[in-house]
């Protein structure tokens, strides 16, 4: 684990983290390196002073432009996923957000990718990533539906916005036996899901029922 990266950022809150991680718990999240990781993130530096008393709630919040901060219990559970998946050292993420799965990815995994569509979102994770000294993480402002080739092909994908159909690129940019953890179906509740690569054929594992803002086209500011 890396060093606590909640010293200096003025709110202890040691504490209520480990109430969420003891609720994690009961959920079924039995993963100990990702209730460490979950420990050992302070989400309310993800979110805007005047929410952060909410931040250890078990629920999304809003992070501006309409999007949302994804409920601990769902971060855990498709990190947990992610884990699962085998011999993972390189991780893409679609849907940057407020960077916070993001910086829970980093604390698991060896090289973090991180697309986000929304400049402004992009920018303030960015910042975040540097305050938090997070070093093995690169975030990219662009459209996560063509991936980041530049670096494929990756072990692992995470998709953080819904989709009807898993994006072609982030099939291709995947390696053989790798997984992708995504949610499918865009009107009211989707499918999170996770998707296992074994040549050409997908085998689908269904997580949990989950509500996800759209994963839309192009970029915006
Ligand atoms: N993991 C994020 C969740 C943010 S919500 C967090 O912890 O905060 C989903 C995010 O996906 C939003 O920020 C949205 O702008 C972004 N998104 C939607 N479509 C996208 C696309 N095509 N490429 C990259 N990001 C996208």
């Amino acid at each position: 684990m890396r060093a606590s990266m909640s010293q200096g950022l003025g709110m202890t809150s040691d504490r209520t983290r480990r109430k969420l991680v003891d609720r994690l718990v009961e959920q079924g999240i039995d993963n100990e390196e990702v209730l460490s990781a979950v420990e050992s993130v302070p989400r309310h530096f993800f979110v805007e002073e005047s929410i952060a008393h909410l931040a250890y709630e078990d629920r999304a919040l809003p992070i501006g432009k309409r999007q949302t901060i994804s409920q601990p219990y769902i971060v855990a559970l498709m990190t947990q996923a992610l884990v699962q998946a085998g011999e993972v050292s390189k991780v893409l993420e679609i849907g940057t957000g407020c960077g916070y799965q993001t910086a829970i990815l980093a604390q698991l995994f060896d090289n973090v990718y991180s697309i986000e569509r929304i400049e402004s979102l992009s920018l303030s994770a960015r910042r975040r990533m540097r305050q938090l000294g997070l070093q093995n993480v690169r975030l990219r402002f662009g459209d996560g539906n063509l991936g980041w080739e530049e670096h494929a092909p990756y072990d692992a994908i995470i998709v953080t916005a819904a989709a009807h159909d898993v994006p072609s690129q982030l099939k291709c940019q995947l390696r053989d036996s790798g997984r992708i953890v995504i949610p499918l179906g865009r009107d009211g509740y989707q499918d999170l899901v996770s998707l296992d690569r074994k040549g050409s054929e997908w085998q689908q594992t269904l997580l949990e029922t989950v509500t996800f803002v759209p994963l839309l086209a192009g970029t915006s500011q």
